[in-house]
């Protein structure tokens, strides 16, 4: 039997089993290992033997980014200082920076289940690995490497940028698969095509770390280097980094691994969870973590759970692709809404641009409106205008369960920015 770096269980009782006694051990190491949460646990009453069954985890305290800021350097410390091997950080002004400690088997943990991230998207031994992500304390382009050595493919450890050098290393050392921001992932797609170099080419796979590719990005990329397929790869420097997950290549949703951390969608108005499905805040507590662990970290960043199971058979849970950040909640006529989800069904629906704004009115009736305005694409008729406004107004009903008026503007009316613009103008106060 060939190496596998998936859990060795079958049912999700099991799973629950192990996350119950992942939980217990980590409530009682950080509660022993850093006076931050030992002071937190105390004053809410809730020891290590608190934990009997993972009904139990609802009772913890949650832990914020504030947290992280507020202990810098070394922010909820939970061993020695003599048992850790590494830093990474976010980037952000000195104290406002989250620096993460790893112990040796925090980072063996990263590297098995990074490995994880080769396996689900079935690379083989044979394939060559070209990491076009950054490597420093801000990124985490070592995982990408460590965890493709454990694997067994061919690491090229090429570092961002540089469209010469890369180009030259897809063409000699026949690369299969490329790591690299979807942005970068465009770039280099556009060079090999301007420089007619496609037969040279041997790419069947991208994985796009850091930023969410768009549905229009990814399509351009895989008609240019005619890939066989594009993953995501989610992660945040305060659980590991890039790595925690990945969809297969059903494409039905990111497989998070559930044997290392418990994700919790929530309200983030009222923390409570979510109905199955529904979109909340991601908030994660690890199971093995060491140097820092995280108890029930809101991490601010919106998904859902995708309930069943996929058609791989793999009994690791899935999340959807990140849709926003809680920060940017709207609330419409009691419905929570993220500019994300809107983004999505615009994203779907053809004839029209990437450009869009969201503009929300209290009216002399006392109730609120919604309108939306969104660019027609450069090459359609003024004449589909009825047409695309109807279907955009169903598709935000049917999957945002609201009502908005829509109007289809010019090619360029809307305002651009290089920066991320601004979308939504609420006039409600
Ligand atoms: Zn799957």
């Amino acid at each position: 039997m060939t190496k596998t770096f998936m859990p060795q269980m079958e049912t999700l009782d099991e799973l629950r089993d192990l996350q119950l006694k992942g939980l217990q051990k980590t409530v009682k190491h950080a509660y022993e290992g850093s006076p931050v949460y030992r002071k937190r646990l105390d004053e809410t009453g809730i020891g290590p033997e608190s934990i009997r069954s993972l009904d139990d985890l609802e009772k913890l305290p949650f832990t914020t980014s504030k947290d992280l800021q507020e202990g810098y350097p070394f922010p909820l410390l939970s061993v020695p200082f003599e048992k850790v091997v590494r830093i990474h950080a976010s980037s952000g002004t000195t104290g406002k920076r989250k620096v993460l400690c790893y112990t040796k088997k925090d980072i063996e943990d990263w590297t098995h289940f990074f490995a994880r991230c080769y396996e689900m998207a079935e690379l083989t031994a044979e394939d060559r690995v070209q990491i076009a992500v950054g490597y420093g304390v801000w990124t985490a382009g070592a995982s990408f490497q460590l965890g493709c050595e454990e694997f067994g493919a061919m690491a090229i450890p090429a570092g961002p940028g540089n469209m010469d050098m890369q180009c030259e290393f897809l063409m000699d050392m026949k690369t299969t698969v490329m790591c690299c921001t979807a942005s970068m992932g465009l770039l280099l797609a556009e060079e090999v095509h301007h420089r007619s170099i496609n037969d040279k080419v041997h790419l069947k796979k991208m994985i796009f770390g850091s930023e969410r590719a768009s549905d229009a990005m990814r399509n351009r990329i895989g008609e240019l280097l005619e890939l066989e397929h594009m993953f995501d790869i989610p992660g945040m420097t305060e659980l590991y980094g890039p790595g925690t997950g990945l969809d297969c290549v059903y494409h039905t949703g990111i497989h998070y691994w559930a044997d290392y951390y418990i994700l919790e969608i929530l309200d983030p108005e009222t923390l409570k969870p979510v109905p199955e499905g529904e979109t909340g805040e991601m908030v994660v507590t690890t199971l093995e973590k060491e140097g820092v662990p995280l108890i029930r970290y809101r991490t601010r960043d919106l998904t859902r759970l995708i309930p069943g199971q996929c058609e791989c058979g793999s009994i690791l849970p899935r999340h959807d692709r990140i849709l926003g950040r809680s920060d940017d909640m709207i609330i419409f006529r009691a419905v929570n809404i993220y500019p994300g989800q809107i983004d999505h069904v615009l994203s779907g629906i053809e004839g029209i641009g990437s450009e869009y704004q969201v503009i929300l009115d209290r009216k002399e009736d006392g109730k609120d409106y919604m309108t939306l305005k969104v660019e027609r694409d450069q090459c359609v008729a003024q004449g589909r205008d009825a047409e695309l406004s109807g279907q955009i107004g169903k598709e935000i009903k049917k999957q945002v369960f609201v009502s908005a008026g829509v109007e289809i503007v010019e090619y360029g009316a809307l305002p651009r920015s290089e920066r991320k613009s601004k979308r939504v103008f609420d006039n409600r106060d």
